[in-house]
């Protein structure tokens, strides 16, 4: 990863781009700052820039044969630490070399991501991430060994928060006095956790929330989004890119139950068959948790929707596509029938939930809501 892909942050990797040139790198250093600011993308180019044989003044060159392994994080001089715990493929003394395809996948798909995440991914449930004294063994015997390609052995450690003081411990001596051109990068999500015998051993990389423009830009020329959707969530983001990620999946998601809520109440009241055959046939095809989420969306429109027919506005949040459809639907949902098309979303959702077949509970339910507001 290039200096480039890493979203903003231009002035610490000015800082970090000429403390390389002028051969001053610190063996220790942390990385952090507020949620979703990059600290562990800045750290993975940051250590690109240090291998790269031919770097130019502010970045990476991309295409060295040090970049092209560091492209794919599979330099024989990178090595990663983060925490881990046992999941249903790894049993006993999990290390984060048991994880690291997936380590790679996540972090080459998308390098902003919170630590619960990465514990979903590998599916440790409910337990504790940890980086073991399992792990600060393997760390010492890999970064005693001789570096094979590179002048500089890097490694990458996520989350030094998540040491305990024995796995600490057995690392303090090498973080003081690493062997030569041995450099290491913790990344921290909150560097007061981190034991204060490891982080007074490190210079700290303090990053600052993302500015607007360049998290703009990256929404805009690698996300899909145009440039009124990217000003708006960047506005919501507030610096953090894992917000604003998030708020991009939230808008297509709401964007596609309320083209399918609106279809299926239009064909309902048209009474028209088999349209509504092709409608269930879809969704019952776009899996369950698609399903659950279309259930929650509806369930609240159809509440916005009798609350705008009790002609009481200031209670109803509606996006403008949401009300323009309202304002016609509105008359349909009353005091006659609300109950009954309510509990008939809420009852084919709980069917979902349960397994049941979907095609014939969203066929049910269509017709029931047919006769609901045909009356
Ligand atoms: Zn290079």
């Amino acid at each position: 990863m290039q200096f480039k892909k890493v979203i903003g942050q231009e002035k610490v990797k000015q800082q970090l781009a000429a403390s390389v040139k002028q051969g001053r790198i610190p063996h220790a250093q942390m990385f952090f700052g507020p949620e979703g600011c990059g600290s562990l993308p800045l750290a993975v180019a940051y250590a690109q820039f240090i291998s790269c044989t031919n770097p130019s003044e502010d970045d990476s060159c991309g295409t060295c044969a040090s970049c092209h392994k560091y492209e794919k994080l599979a330099h024989p001089d990178l090595h990663f630490a983060f925490p881990v715990n046992t999941s249903k493929e790894v049993g006993k003394d999990p290390v984060s070399d048991d994880y690291i395809s997936q380590w790679r996948g996540q972090l080459l798909a998308n390098p902003y991501f919170r630590s619960n995440q990465w514990y979903n991914l590998i599916g440790i449930e409910n337990k504790q991430g940890l980086i073991s004294k399992n792990e600060s063994e393997l760390i010492i015997r890999k970064l005693s060994l001789k570096s094979f390609e590179s002048d500089y052995k890097i490694l990458i450690l996520w989350l030094p928060e998540n040491m305990n003081a024995t796995s600490a411990n057995m690392l303090l001596k090498l973080i003081e006095e690493p062997p030569e051109k041995t450099v290491f990068l913790l990344v921290s999500e909150d560097p007061n956790e981190v034991l204060l015998t490891i982080s007074s051993r490190t210079q700290p990389v303090k990053l600052n929330q993302i500015d607007k423009p360049p998290m703009v830009k990256a929404l805009t020329e690698n996300y899909g989004q145009n440039t009124e959707q990217a000003n708006h969530i960047a506005r919501l983001a507030n610096g953090n890119f894992i917000s604003a990620l998030e708020l991009i999946e939230q808008s297509e998601e709401n964007k596609f139950n309320f083209a399918k809520f609106t279809a299926i109440m239009r064909l309902c009241y048209q009474r028209n068959i088999p349209e509504i055959n092709s409608w269930v046939e879809e969704m019952a095809g776009s899996g369950r948790e698609n399903l659950k989420s279309f259930f929650v969306y509806s369930l609240r429109l159809i509440r916005e929707n009798f609350i705008m027919n009790l002609k009481n506005n200031d209670l109803v949040y509606l996006s403008p596509a949401e009300e323009e459809f309202s304002k016609k639907f509105h008359p349909f949902i009353n005091g006659r029938n609300i109950v009954s098309i309510y509990s008939e979303f809420n009852s084919a959702s709980a069917d979902i939930e349960r397994n049941a077949n979907a095609k014939i509970v969203l066929f049910d339910m269509a017709l029931k809501i047919v006769k609901f507001i045909r009356g």
